[in-house]
């Protein structure tokens, strides 16, 4: 049956990917964005569908709208972006939850948040469960990112305590695919321009902190099968891909697959930056009986294939 279904962040790279798997299943679909690092160009394609509207809308500020389900992906997710305006993210994702849950309250409508591996920040567990509670630095640069997701993931599970509403919380580990922003700072995209570009590959550290990539096709369909999970199923849920690569093996395996000439630069690393990371999606698998498809290589192709166009 078709719903209609409120996306915020939908014109960024992974609500772009959720817009049009949503209209693929006969939904009406509203996008509301701000723009701050979401692209018209990105959904431009749905703008003909009937069942596709657009609001220029920040979510720090309230939304009236009828709505069946609600998808929460509004935020800058890397850190060039949420550390332009960190009292901005904060606000995003603090004032962004306490709209949308109301709205959710309101309409009876049942909410996803996209929370992320940082309420983790650097873990000194390894791999990570929902059940770990994280260690996280409440005053550095991450933290306006890291804390804002984690007093969302509180308000949601208050609104479901105190209001009876049905939450979906996602822990989203490192996503990439076509649609990455080109300038956002990203490893994955980072590398990749700067190998189709023969610039030198910058690696932050020594290289050996490792990311678990998860290509953006088998996130978005692990959100839709969360959205339907039965209503006792809250999470929070870790969602990504378990296989661990370092940043160094990731630069060598970019240049490999695009030919590149490009040398790898060792820079200064970032404060704060985790060493490693991984999910264990034991849960998911359980309850959304999922788990990624796409390989690296696989996956790094088609988002090379992404940039080739769009790198000049
Ligand atoms: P993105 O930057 O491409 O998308 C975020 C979207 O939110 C953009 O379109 C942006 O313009 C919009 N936005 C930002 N602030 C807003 C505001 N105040 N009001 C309305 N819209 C606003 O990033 P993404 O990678 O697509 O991430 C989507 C969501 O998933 C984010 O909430 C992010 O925290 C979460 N997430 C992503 C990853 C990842 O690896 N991509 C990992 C963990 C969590
Ligand atoms: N990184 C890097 N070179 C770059 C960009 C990032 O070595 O040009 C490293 C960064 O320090 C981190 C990892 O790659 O250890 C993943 O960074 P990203 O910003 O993609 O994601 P996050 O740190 O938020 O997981």
């Amino acid at each position: 049956m078709s719903k209609q279904i409120l996306v915020t962040g939908g014109a960024g790279f992974l609500g772009s990917h959720l817009c049009e798997k949503l209209l693929a299943q006969d939904h009406y679909v509203i996008c509301a964005d701000n723009f701050f690092t979401g692209n018209k160009d990105n959904i431009l394609h749905l703008i003909k569908n009937s069942h596709f509207e657009l609001i220029r809308h920040d979510v720090t500020f309230p939304l009236y709208v009828e709505v069946d389900e609600i998808y929460n992906l509004a935020c800058p997710a890397s850190p060039i972006h949420y550390q332009f305006d960190p009292v901005q993210t904060t606000k995003t994702s603090v004032h962004g939850a306490i709209n949308l849950l109301g709205l959710a309250k309101r309409t009876k409508a049942k909410i996803f948040q996209a929370s992320t591996s940082e309420v983790y920040g650097d873990p000194d567990v390894h791999p990570q469960t929902e059940s770990y509670w994280g260690n996280v630095n409440p005053v550095g640069i991450r933290s306006c990112y890291d804390e804002g997701k984690r007093c969302a993931e509180t308000l949601f599970f208050d609104y479901y305590r105190q209001n009876n509403i049905e939450i979906k919380v996602a822990r989203i580990f490192n996503t990439y695919g076509p649609r990455m922003h080109l300038n956002d700072g990203r490893v994955v995209s980072n590398f990749i321009v700067q190998a189709l570009r023969n610039e030198d590959i910058t690696i932050y550290g020594n290289g050996q902190q490792t990311r678990s990539f998860c290509f953006v096709d088998d996130m978005v369909n692990a959100f839709l099968l969360l959205m339907a999970t039965e209503p006792k199923f809250t999470g929070p849920v870790n969602l990504g891909n378990p296989i661990e690569t370092d940043m160094l093996t990731l630069a060598e395996k970019i240049i490999q697959l695009t030919g590149s000439k490009a040398k790898i630069a060792f820079k200064p690393l970032p404060a704060d930056d985790p060493k490693r990371r991984k999910p264990d999606i034991t849960l998911a698998k359980q309850q959304l009986k999922w788990e990624p498809r796409v390989s690296l290589e696989e996956g790094l192709t088609k988002t090379i294939a992404y940039f080739e166009q769009i790198v000049g």
